[in-house]
């Protein structure tokens, strides 16, 4: 209706600098009310041209500007982002659907701390010098930008992973084209109006908005963008290693898990059982970090079980909005029915539903009705080989499962194509030591979940990723190193 549609907010491109409207729009839905209330542009091939052309043209100026002065411009915009938090924060629950909680406290903080951080951390980095005195040579390598940084995020932690690519970009010295998920550009597109007070002049990072299919592709595929930096799924990452392959382009691939915690009979379960209660379900447990297959020595089984399914149960499912609210709604309709059917699937094999899904029953306030919730559910009796304990599920669900031995529940937690993220509780710090070394994943935490400092590597092995970001790893990943060689 005529009403309706003037109430909805409509989102532009933003290239060289300049908000530009598009000729076609997606609808873009409330998650905790299913109703439309955004438009995104469909942009495609001509709007990455016009952006490549921007961030061409602004190459030169801001790759030659000093990493101090690009760092004050990124403090700068941490700066006016934290002071918009709260409505960044309400911006990203009514787009996402994740509580107003997790927004203020962890999404926008986030984002204003990766800008502070890369402004920080691109004023120390120092080259390599050798000298071979026999041959009266030195060498020494330095480092440039890349040019062109082609950024694609996904839609479950918007502008923080968003702003986990564009920071170290800029920092650098590229320009950036980026694309965030069409089901969550607004704070992508809200960002932009304070780059210009920031002091990012024009075609420095230009927004395009759209589907992956379009705008993801035609960035990958253009032969003026030479790196690719890519968190999402890892179907669509082999899909972007296929189409970048003839270009021989720079990739970092972030994606998908199916990370293990490890119980042992010696952990802590006054910390371990909230914490792996939070580590499942946070998010509406759409976490790349999420745990979703929680291994338990048989001593503490039956002991683990009753209480986790107890803390679970404590959960709060509803408005996002309320403060209170554990759990919001997850991203969209197909997603939450896919949830759903791995909660069948498991059942349709025998599994047990020990809460949620099916078993216990959701009650929502008016307004809530037609939105995308879902309890957190707990699945036990089933076998390691069952999709729901080897497919990435990316919702709030999690199977628990009995384990005997060290060197057994190793194998299991190795036992899937996915190398993200896994967590191990014991009290032996020699067992915690020992455990980690053997896992294969990019990041283990021993006794606590989520801790990061940015500094060190993240990233996954095996099909959870090619390449890891931090610190010094980005640094490398969005610079070009030489090696220079002097003969004196
Ligand atoms: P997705 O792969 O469907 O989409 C991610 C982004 O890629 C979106 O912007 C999408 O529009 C774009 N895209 C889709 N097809 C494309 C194509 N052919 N070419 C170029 N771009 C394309 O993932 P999603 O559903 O948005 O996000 C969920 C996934 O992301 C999960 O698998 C999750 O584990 C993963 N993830 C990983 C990390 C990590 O750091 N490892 C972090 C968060 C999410």
């Amino acid at each position: 209706t005529m009403s309706s549609s003037k109430t909805l907010l409509v989102l532009e491109n933003f290239i060289a600098g300049r908000f530009v409207p598009c000729s076609s729009y997606i609808d873009s839905y409330n998650p905790s009310t299913g109703d439309v209330y955004c438009r995104v542009p469909d942009s495609g091939k001509e709007e990455v041209e016009a952006a490549v052309r921007a961030a061409k043209d602004a190459f030169p100026i801001w790759s030659s500007k000093s990493p101090l002065e690009r760092s004050q411009i990124l403090n700068k915009l941490a700066d006016l982002i934290e002071r918009d938090l709260e409505v960044f924060a309400q911006a990203e629950s009514k787009d996402q659907g994740k509580t107003i909680t997790f927004a203020r406290t962890v999404d926008i903080p986030r984002a204003v701390y990766n800008f502070r951080f890369f402004a920080s951390s691109i004023l120390h980095h120092t080259t390599e010098c050798t000298e071979m005195a026999a041959a009266g040579c030195l060498h020494y390598t330095s480092r440039t930008p890349v040019g062109i940084a082609g950024l694609i995020s996904p839609w479950n932690l918007p502008l923080y992973l968003l702003t986990w690519k564009i920071a170290p970009a800029i920092a650098c010295g590229n320009t950036v084209v980026a694309k965030p998920s069409e089901m969550t550009s607004v704070t992508a597109w809200m960002m932009c109006k304070l780059f210009e007070k920031a002091g990012i002049s024009h075609g420095v990072v230009n927004m395009v908005f759209g589907t992956g299919s379009k705008v993801g592709e035609a960035i990958v595929c253009h032969p003026d963008v030479p790196l690719i930096s890519f968190t999402g799924s890892t179907l669509t990452a082999q899909r972007i290693t296929e189409k970048s392959a003839p270009h021989c382009k720079k990739l970092s691939l972030e994606l998908g898990g199916k990370n293990p915690a490890l119980v042992f009979d010696d952990a802590d379960l006054n910390q371990c059982i909230p914490a792996t209660v939070r580590s499942s379900f946070a998010n509406q447990g759409e976490i790349c970090l999420c745990t979703s297959r929680i291994f338990v020595q048989k001593g503490i089984y039956n002991e683990f079980l009753k209480r986790f399914v107890e803390e679970t149960k404590k959960w709060k499912v509803g408005n996002p909005s309320d403060p209170t609210v554990d759990m919001g709604a997850l991203i969209s309709k197909e997603h939450l029915e896919k949830v759903r059917n791995y909660v069948k699937k498991a059942q349709a094999e025998g599994a047990r539903i020990l809460c949620g899904e099916g078993v216990d029953s959701l009650s929502l306030s008016a307004g809530n009705q037609k939105g995308y919730f879902m309890l957190p559910t707990v699945i036990t009796e089933i076998k390691d080989e069952s999709c729901c304990m080897q497919e990435e599920i990316f919702g709030p669900v999690t199977c628990v499962v009995a384990f005997d031995t060290e060197e057994e529940v190793i194998e299991r937690a190795n036992g899937v194509k996915y190398g993200l993220a896994a967590t191990v509780w014991s009290s032996n710090v020699s067992r915690v030591h020992r455990v980690a070394q053997r896992l294969q994943s990019g990041l283990v935490w021993t006794n606590c979940w989520l801790v990061r400092d940015l500094n060190l590597p993240f990233g996954g092995m095996k099909a959870s990723g090619v390449g890891r970001e931090g610190a010094k790893d980005s640094y490398e990943f969005f610079t070009e190193v030489k090696t220079i060689t002097i003969k004196h």
